[in-house]
């Protein structure tokens, strides 16, 4: 028997790698399994070559556990090893600032692992003692045990095993024996080799009989050897690809379509990529693309490898080229991982196209689900946002779609506003926006339907790349001043607004939520006495803040809705006779004395236009003041007198509710006094 210590530069390596891969121990399994299958892949290369007369025909690796011993073997038909290849491949450890580099990945095993070559050392974390018993397939080879318990020291002796092959022997530390359970292993097995492709057999399949569960004699092979990944898609049918779906992810709906990827040059990659139906964001998040090299599974965390919005996808990547062992700040800035992921969204791109243009009728059945990927993808990758024309559609209130350059051709004519600019007109929400909806119509205008939380940021965007072209929110304004075909004629005199302005502002909802600004237009005679709208600018913001999580600078100001009186219809024309008839009087003395002390006011400020101010005289100044005391006072009587005027005006308040109930905006209290006011107001 041979004695020697392992070549490791640092003094021990076990009890580093026990220290710092404590975050996945999970890994070991998966380690040692896919050593087994390259060995018996290497065999198969091997015998394929005529250089081994080894049968490598039904190669399995197989997992057991032995719950008395404490111990899980994986055991391989392979190539095995020599004393020499053990000594050589096992036991010369050697590297250069092992400390440091697991220091700085302290949490990262695959990066430790991947980079010293350390995948067979990871039994370790989990066991007190391994051994190898290994046969090489070289003729005349005799069978080697390798045993260490985790110390430096190793022991290296002859051994029998009848056939060419190895089995690793993990003797489970007592901290680990979560992994000595059937369950435990099956989960593993499920989560990192259920594609590898050697028959990875673990048990036997078992039948429940008499209210138990028995095996059989079928051995329990956990994987599928070639995944639909690994084929032509000349190969597979739609049946195929769906079948695969749901051995991905076995509960997930339906997916949309898909995406068969392969590629070998500038670098190696394959997959299959499905678009999910994107309806309930935890669904999505749950099932996520998984990471696969060379058919071992490595993570289904594929931030930083692909770009964000794909990983919206559902699916698998397998590539030997993605540096998989190292961090995720290195991944960012490998060129390979740039190429491979600038490659993905030109497919993704190129397949959406393509959908488009083969079927658009069925393309547009999808696209409801389809859209939030594809306005993600718009908004955050440049590369695909420049492909995105092509299959971006807009879909309008009679739900017909249209790509961007159909709709600017649909509304080019009708929607340009005085100063040329084209103007989109959007709603969020049909139904609550309906009156605006129909406003927008009856002009002849088309309205587009912008409803997802990403419509804000979208509209932005296209507003950056498009100066001559504005998107306005049917609500945002009377139809007239969304798309103003000329200057707004003013209808009412700055004065008579003063005069008007406090009988609407007396009977505007009294909220710390919503600012009302009382406005006054001629809309004509057959469109609503008052109409509420939001500022769009205002609006945008808030959407956005809310988008953002949490109120932010916008998020935090109340809401600016706009009262717009329209001074054309017969009814607020009412509201003004009888405010004339009942106030008349008071108002023409108001008038006349604010019109005495103007006079007096400027009188006073021509004759001391010229003076500086320490020149004037004090009982100048005196005067100057009263005067300014004497206007507010008038014009805060005035201001009373109306709000009252408003206030006492059963009309005025109706109209007021009126608008406010067409919005959405009249609650509690408020709703049940408008009921009652309006049986009054009926009877
Ligand atoms: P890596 O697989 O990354 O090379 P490992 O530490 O897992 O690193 O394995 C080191 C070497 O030991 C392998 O490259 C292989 O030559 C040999 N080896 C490990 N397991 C087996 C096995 N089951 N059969 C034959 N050779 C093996």
């Amino acid at each position: 028997m041979q004695t020697g210590k392992i070549g490791v530069t640092s003094d021990n390596l076990f009890p580093i790698i026990k220290k710092f891969l404590y975050s996945d121990h999970d890994i070991f399994l998966r380690e040692i399994v896919s050593n087994a299958v390259d060995a018996t892949q290497k065999l198969k290369t091997l015998a394929a070559r005529g250089e081994t007369g080894v049968s490598v025909e039904n190669a399995t690796v197989r997992v057991s556990l032995n719950e008395k011993k404490k111990t899980i073997t994986v055991s391989d038909s392979g190539i095995g090893m020599t004393a020499e290849e053990i000594e050589k491949y096992i036991n010369q450890i050697a590297f250069s600032g092992a400390n440091e580099f697991l220091e700085k990945y302290k949490n990262d095993a695959n990066a430790i692992i991947g980079h010293f070559g350390l995948g067979f050392y990871s039994a370790f974390m989990v066991s007190k003692k391994v051994e190898i018993i290994s046969r090489s397939y070289k003729e005349g080879a005799t069978a080697v045990k390798w045993s260490c318990d985790g110390s430096p020291e190793y022991t290296l002796e002859e051994a029998t095993r009848d056939t060419v092959g190895t089995d690793i022997i993990m003797y489970i530390n007592d901290e680990s024996a979560e992994f000595l359970a059937k369950p435990r292993i099956s989960d593993l097995l499920n989560k990192y080799c259920k594609f590898l492709p050697v028959p990875v057999i673990f048990g036997k399949k078992t039948e429940w009989k008499d209210g138990k569960e028995i095996d059989t004699d079928e051995d329990n092979q956990i994987n599928d050897t070639a995944p639909a990944w690994t084929r032509k898609p000349a190969d597979l049918t739609e049946e195929d690809y769906h079948k695969f779906y749901h051995q991905l992810y076995p509960y997930a709906e339906e997916p949309l379509f898909h995406i068969h990827l392969n590629v070998d040059y500038p670098f190696n990659l394959t997959g299959i990529l499905y678009f999910p139906k994107i309806k309930n964001t935890i669904e999505v998040q749950k099932n996520k693309i998984q990471l696969y090299c060379n058919q071992v599974f490595v993570t289904d965390s594929v931030e930083g490898i692909v770009p964000e919005f794909l990983t919206l996808l559902h699916g698998v990547l397998d590539s030997p080229d993605i540096p998989l062992n190292v961090s995720r700040s290195y991944l960012q800035s490998d060129s390979n991982v740039k190429k491979i992921s600038t490659h993905i969204t030109k497919k993704v791109a190129d397949r959406l196209a393509q959908l488009f243009k083969d079927n658009r009728e069925e393309y547009e059945k999808k696209w409801d689900d389809l859209k939030i990927f594809i306005e993600y993808g718009l908004l955050t990758e440049e590369k695909f946002a420049e492909k995105a024309d092509s299959f971006f559609l807009l879909k309008n209130t009679d739900g017909k779609y249209f790509t961007f350059d159909e709709y600017e051709k649909l509304i080019g004519d009708t929607q340009k506003d005085k100063d040329k600019k084209l103007v989109y007109l959007y709603t969020s929400n049909v139904n609550e926006q309906y009156t605006f909806v129909q406003d927008a119509k009856n002009r002849g205008y088309d309205v587009l339907i912008m409803d997802d939380p990403l419509s804000a940021h979208l509209i932005n965007k296209l507003e950056q790349k498009y100066p001559d072209k504005r998107f306005a929110r049917v609500d945002a304004d009377t139809i007239d001043n969304l798309i103003r075909k000329d200057d707004a004629k003013e209808s009412l005199s700055f004065e008579e607004r003063q005069e008007l302005s406090p009988v609407f502002q007396a009977v505007c909802p009294d909220s710390k939520d919503a600012n009302y600004i009382v406005d006054f237009r001629d809309m004509g005679e057959s469109a609503q006495p008052v109409v509420i709208t939001r500022n769009e600018f205002m609006r945008r913001m808030k959407d956005m803040s809310k988008m953002q999580g949490g109120g932010g600078f916008y998020g935090d100001f109340p809401e600016s809705l706009n009262l717009v009186v329209n001074t054309a219809h017969p009814l607020v024309k009412k509201i003004l006779n009888a405010r004339q008839e009942q106030l008349g009087a008071e108002l023409d003395r108001f008038r006349s004395e604010i019109a005495a002390l103007k006079q007096e006011q400027d009188t006073l400020n021509a004759a001391l236009k010229d003076k500086k101010d320490e020149d004037i005289a004090q009982a100048d100044k005196d005067k100057r003041t009263d005067l300014d005391k004497k206007v507010a006072d008038i014009e805060s009587q005035r201001k009373s007198a109306l709000e009252a005027f408003g206030k006492d005006n059963k009309l005025t308040k109706q109209l007021v509710d009126l608008a406010l109930l067409a919005n959405g905006l009249l609650k509690g209290e408020d709703l049940d006094r408008f009921v009652r006011r309006s049986i009054d107001l009926i009877g």
